[in-house]
């Protein structure tokens, strides 16, 4: 890190609640701020109505919080947030900049970078800082390697991938200070104008933050397999997920699909079915502390980071499994 050192976050809101990821990120910058001995942990919102997310935020690991309190913040436009978010990187002389690895970080990151003139590096797993130097390691060649990136500039722009971060819990002990402000940019500046924005409802819990997982791919051949997986993920309380084979046919919402270019997921059970173990797809799954793959060709590479595996038809196999957990819940 620089003599600069301070850490700015990009906060988002989920609903009403500070993002999951957000969660993870103040995580991540306070471990590094404290670590290395200097520099705050700046959280940055962009929104309307905030409520007491300002003391929130302290009391989640900010040591200053800076809200942007706009009719124009809402929904996420480049236009309304970039020019307040360069400003602000520069007035708090902040040296690291977290934003999430989602659709506003993929789209934002980048133009703050062109903007700040500074190194960027997307879809991030561990930060480190040695120094001057902040260390970001993310994967590559499709999840097969790890590579570890540094930069010659004063700031760099990290974008954090879901999930790999340990969350920040709450300590209303924690003190800070909180401003509001309104953006520096007038309506007209606001190139684009959103039309439509559709919430996809599901049933049971969020993916994302699902603790079961049923996966299902290629190996399903079509939505029907999808309703027997689904039966499973009921009995067990799960939700469904899927690889981007299944996704891509149709035969579940491309909202289901885990790995590189889909989500990142954590449970305490992933049960694959007909997933064949491709790198693309580890990458989204590899940190469930069990994994349980179902598959009918024992040299699958699915069954090599899998605890338990059973090799056989799901169309047999499946059926059978949710009549027994069924059966032990009476
Ligand atoms: C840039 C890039 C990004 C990608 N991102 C992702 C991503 O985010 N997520 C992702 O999943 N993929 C991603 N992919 C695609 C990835 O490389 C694989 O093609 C994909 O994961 C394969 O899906 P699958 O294993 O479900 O299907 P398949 O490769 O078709 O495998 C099907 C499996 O099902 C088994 N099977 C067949 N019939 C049965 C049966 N009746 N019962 C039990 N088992 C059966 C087969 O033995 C096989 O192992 C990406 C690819 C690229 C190039």
């Amino acid at each position: 890190m620089t003599d600069q050192g301070n850490i700015l976050v990009l906060v988002e809101m989920d609903q009403d609640k500070v993002s999951d990821l957000s969660l993870e990120m103040l995580g991540c910058a306070l471990q590094l701020a404290g670590k290395n001995d200097k520099g705050d942990v700046i959280a940055v919102v962009f929104g309307l109505g905030f409520g007491t997310l300002g003391k929130d935020l302290i009391s989640f690991g900010a040591n200053k919080v800076i809200l942007f309190e706009d009719k124009l913040c809402l929904p996420y436009q480049a236009d309304a947030w970039l020019p307040d978010m360069a400003a602000i990187a520069k007035e708090t002389k902040a040296s690291l900049i977290l934003m999430g690895h989602n659709s506003t970080g993929g789209d934002l990151a980048p133009r703050l970078a062109f903007q700040l003139k500074c190194g960027i590096a997307t879809s991030c797993e561990k930060i480190i800082i040695e120094g001057a130097k902040t260390f970001l390691t993310r994967t590559c060649y499709g999840g097969k390697a790890r590579e570890v990136l540094s930069f010659d500039n004063e700031v760099a722009i990290a974008t954090i991938r879901p999930k790999s971060q340990t969350p920040i819990t709450r300590d209303i002990e924690r003190r800070g200070g909180i401003e509001t402000k309104p953006l520096s940019i007038k309506e007209n500046d606001v190139r684009v104008n959103v039309v439509e924005r559709k919430h996809v409802e599901s049933d049971g819990p969020k993916l994302e933050n699902a603790s079961i997982i049923v996966a299902g791919g290629g190996g399903l051949g079509g939505p029907k397999g999808f309703e027997i997986a689904a039966d499973l993920a009921g009995v067990l309380g799960g939700a469904v997920g899927a690889s981007r084979v299944a996704c891509d046919q149709g035969w579940c919402p491309p909202g289901y699909q885990i790995g590189l270019s889909g989500k990142t997921v954590a449970p305490e059970l992933y049960i694959a079915i007909g997933i064949s173990g491709a790198s693309h797809h580890i990458a989204g799954c590899a940190n469930a502390k069990n994994i349980v793959t179902i598959n009918n060709d024992s040299d699958a590479p699915m069954f090599n980071f899998s605890r338990y595996g059973a090799i056989g038809d799901y169309e047999e196999l499946l059926p059978a499994l949710t009549k027994q957990i069924a059966k032990l819940k009476e």
